[in-house]
């Protein structure tokens, strides 16, 4: 049998993280090309496999076809292919792509009570809530006011996936967006914690590290696209294209859990 040369084109996707990393890779046994995804991540990842040329091939899965990777993935097998007996001559050409996160089953527990994301003796207060007017357009987010070096603690359980703490540069201008500090924790329904504007070496947990709820993770700052001090929350889905933000409720000092308001102090 001969194998005609396998060529990938990888095509990560830049919404989220331009971090390289999953890699596919083959295996050849006598029968068949077998599959396989390593991932250096901590949370899941989605890969999309597609072909440019497949010809008298068969595959284990109908193309195009996604497949969640689990975090950490050493050799996960994702498909195979084979080689039409009957056929003189085989040609195929993959294409791959991989996504941040989980895309085939990610959904948020609306149930969830998230804690306050901070630590605090006093009530913060919210200066812009959802859909906010300065900068939150269209997104499910929420700016807590608050002194630089206010103790930030995980709102949900969950393992830390990205970090950035090298920043001492804010503003109120969109060109500072990328100026800002953050840290970002995977949850188990397959959304994302993300706390923004952190002070610079305000990071006090590691990537890969699993974070309890209320656990300190950070120090509040004003780094990034900010016009004062303060911590920018907000939980994601994974999404292919534009960002996807969803609305949480926040269990408050009175037992009860609640949506926050903006312009009130919590
Ligand atoms: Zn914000």
């Amino acid at each position: 049998m001969k194998y005609i040369t396998l060529l990938f084109f990888c095509l990560p996707s830049l919404l989220w993280s331009q971090q390289q990393g999953i890699e596919v890779f083959s295996e050849k046994t006598d029968t068949a090309i077998n599959f396989y995804v390593r991932s250096p991540f901590y949370c899941h990842y989605t890969v999309e496999v597609r072909y440019e040329v497949f010809e008298n091939m068969t595959s284990s899965v109908s193309l195009p076809a996604s497949f969640a990777i689990e975090p950490l993935a050493k050799r996960q097998f994702i498909l195979s292919v084979k080689q039409k007996p009957e056929a003189r001559s085989w040609k195929y050409k993959f294409q791959y792509r991989f996504d941040q996160g989980n895309l085939l089953n990610a959904q948020h527990d609306n149930a969830y009570a998230y804690l306050l994301p901070y630590k605090s003796v006093r009530a913060h207060k919210l200066v812009q809530g959802y859909f906010g007017k300065f900068s939150h357009f269209d997104t499910h987010a929420l700016d807590f006011e608050m002194p630089e070096g206010t103790e930030i603690v995980a709102a949900r359980e969950g393992v830390v996936t990205a970090v950035k703490e090298d920043s001492k540069e804010g503003g109120a201008s969109q060109e500072f967006i990328d100026k800002g500090n953050y840290i970002m924790v995977y949850h188990s329904d397959g959304t994302f914690g993300s706390y923004y504007h952190l002070k610079e070496k305000g990071v006090l947990v590691e990537e890969g590290q699993h974070v309890k709820r209320g656990d300190v993770i950070g120090l509040s700052g004003n780094t990034g696209w900010s016009s004062a001090p303060h911590l920018h929350f907000e939980v994601l889905l994974p999404s292919t294209e534009t960002k996807r933000t969803v609305p949480t409720q926040f269990l408050l000092s009175n037992g009860k859990s609640e949506t926050l308001q903006e312009g009130r102090s919590y």
